[in-house]
């Protein structure tokens, strides 16, 4: 009884307060910065500043999930999220962004990242690119965008953005997590050191990853915390903002130990930023086919758009294959394919580029 005119009240209420007022969202905006709009880095005006700031967010693994979610909730009002890969169980321990559901389906990264970020913050603009960043595409899918942050896992794709970011004068901000260890830049492109400048080249031999050292979820989500705060910083004062850090700093979280390394000025005669020698721009030596992560291969193809409900009928009697809108997966043991609309796939369970280019071939098309 009481529930039905509890029920009558709150849907008279509901009709109500949607006649009363034709902006119901500008209510509730005002209320939700409220706290960040009285921090006094920020204010009035920096809050609009940030609602009208564009950020490119390149890769959305468990660094980038942080980065997303901070800047989101911060009202940065367009993001846009490239991943190239979709969500697995072994996510889930520090990529925040992610649940057990995402998994389960094998959302890509950058779909299911924007979901949630909408169940949370439906004000701004989230784009998702489902896409491997690579120097035929860096053009189109970082265009128009003011600023770049780093949520990858390798030195390829970092370089690729380093000589981007200088050819285009665009900030960026470098940041890395392995283990418990965590360390970030800016880069103020003909202001300070790029990427180039502190490291002339990758990292040789045996290099540490998460798929060997593992990795602590606060390390993370520090050098996400600091590399978001630079790039607020940046978006609401400028290049000109002078708090923003000109320094190489690393953290590990383990052990306490703790640098800074001077970054303020290019280093003279830097191929990127003196030179202007933008080799990774050129795609000059870049495998088609590179490993990504522990135990897999992935597979570029140029353009090979992929009918789902078609592939998926011919692979049946080969092993077990289901789809959704966004990846087929296919399991013929010991391998798993994950294939992606534009041809894309990503091999699990061989490190072997000729097994896994064999594999495609014989499934998908040469
Ligand atoms: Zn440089």
């Amino acid at each position: 009884m009481t529930s039905l005119a509890q029920q009558r009240q709150d849907s008279d209420f509901r009709d109500d307060s949607s006649d009363r007022t034709s902006q119901p969202v500008a209510a509730s905006t005002d209320d939700r910065y409220s706290r960040q709009v009285l921090f006094r880095g920020i204010g009035e005006e920096g809050q609009r500043k940030l609602a009208a700031s564009r950020v490119a967010i390149v890769g959305c693994g468990a660094t980038g999930s942080s980065l997303a979610g901070l800047l989101a909730r911060a009202g940065v009002g367009t993001l846009r999220i490239i991943d190239r890969d979709f969500v697995e169980p072994s996510n889930l321990q520090r990529q925040s962004l992610f649940d057990e559901n995402d998994a389960a389906e094998s959302l890509p990264k950058a779909i299911a990242a924007a979901r949630k970020i909408a169940a949370f913050n439906s004000q701004i603009a989230v784009e998702s690119k489902v896409d491997d960043l690579v120097p035929g595409n860096i053009e189109a899918l970082l265009e128009g965008m003011q600023l770049i942050l780093d949520g990858t896992d390798n030195f390829e794709t970092r370089y690729l953005i380093n000589d981007y970011a200088v050819d285009r004068s665009l900030p960026w901000v470098y940041s890395a997590a392995v283990g418990s260890y965590a360390v970030t830049l800016n880069v103020l492109p003909t202001e300070t050191a790029c990427l180039a400048c502190i490291f002339p080249d990758s990292p040789r031999g045996m290099v540490e990853t998460c798929e060997t050292s593992g990795i602590l979820n606060s390390a993370v989500n520090l050098v996400a915390s600091i590399a978001a705060t630079e790039a607020l910083k940046l978006l609401v004062g400028g290049r000109g903002s002078p708090n923003l850090r000109r320094t190489l700093l690393s953290f590990d979280l383990w052990t306490n130990d703790h640098a800074e390394i001077s970054a303020t000025k290019p280093r003279p005669g830097c191929r990127a930023c003196g030179e202007r020698d933008f080799i990774h721009l050129r795609g000059e030596g870049r495998p088609h086919i590179t490993l990504c992560g522990r135990n897999s291969v992935q597979i570029h193809e140029r353009q090979r758009p992929i009918d789902f409900a078609e592939l998926n009928s011919r692979l049946k009697p080969h092993g077990l294959v289901r789809h959704n809108d966004f990846v087929l997966k296919f399991w013929r043991d010991p391998y798993e394919m994950t294939l992606f609309p534009d041809g894309r796939a990503i091999i699990k369970g061989t490190t072997d580029t000729a097994v896994a280019r064999s594999l495609y071939a014989r499934y998908v098309g040469s």
